[in-house]
């Protein structure tokens, strides 16, 4: 009885082959992709895949984004449970998700090193596991990349974004990373769970390129999107 709960998708509580999601419910994750018509800093939707006009107007530090899918059922109950419940049990199923989606950029990119957006020490405890190091793990095996360690970066703990508004947002993550060593002429690849505004993965880049990093690309499992 064990083995059978621990070997049944998440999602349809049907046969798995390995502790993740059953063959059908991976390949229905397919409609979830964002199209190719999306902005390459923001992947907000654009005009042919251009650069959109709010990034023409403000450039944001990140050089490349991209973002598996759109932040929406049956992710945002996966990852809900995921990171707000503790279900480590549905780690296997989300890294699978991310390695079966790989981030696609619009010119090949090579990195240096993975880097999981940092978790302040009360969330760590929070959440009782590093998520986000979860998923730099499985990106590192699809760009055979090694991880930067979770040490070289000091997230101060800050009220969590999710309570504020677009505009609170940016100023409450404002110095929040402290990186530890020089990045120098380093190429990063940020990679979290979701991306709502982008104020966290946009601050982090900064941070990155003010200790000297010359690329820093970021990939999220998911992407809410602000204009539809
Ligand atoms: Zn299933
Ligand atoms: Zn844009």
């Amino acid at each position: 009885m064990h083995h059978l709960f621990h070997s049944a998708c998440p999602l349809c509580h049907g046969r798995s082959a390995k502790h993740g999601l059953c063959r059908d419910c991976l390949q229905d994750f397919s409609a979830l992709q964002l199209s190719k018509e999306h902005c390459p800093l923001c992947k907000e939707p654009s005009i042919h895949g251009n650069i959109c006009g709010a990034c023409i107007q403000k450039p944001p530090p990140i050089d490349a984004f991209d973002a598996s899918f759109r932040y929406e059922e049956p992710l945002r109950l996966l990852l809900t449970r995921w990171k707000n419940q503790g279900l480590m049990q549905l780690s296997s199923a989300i890294t699978e998700l991310l390695t079966a989606y790989p981030a696609k950029f619009r010119q090949p990119e090579k990195f240096d090193y993975i880097v999981p957006m940092p978790v302040s020490r009360l969330r760590l405890i929070e959440h009782g596991f590093h998520h986000t190091l979860l998923l730099a793990e499985a990106a590192s095996h699809v760009f055979n990349v090694p991880v930067l360690p979770t040490a070289a970066i000091v997230r101060q703990h800050r009220p969590p974004q999710s309570s504020l508004s677009s505009k609170e947002r940016k100023n409450n993550l404002r110095h929040a990373f402290t990186i530890q060593q020089a990045m120098t002429s380093l190429r990063l690849l940020i990679i979290d769970d979701v991306s709502t505004t982008g104020s966290s993965i946009n601050e982090l880049a900064g941070s990155l390129k003010k200790a000297g990093a010359a690329r820093v690309c970021a990939w999220t499992l998911a992407k809410t999107l602000l204009h539809d």
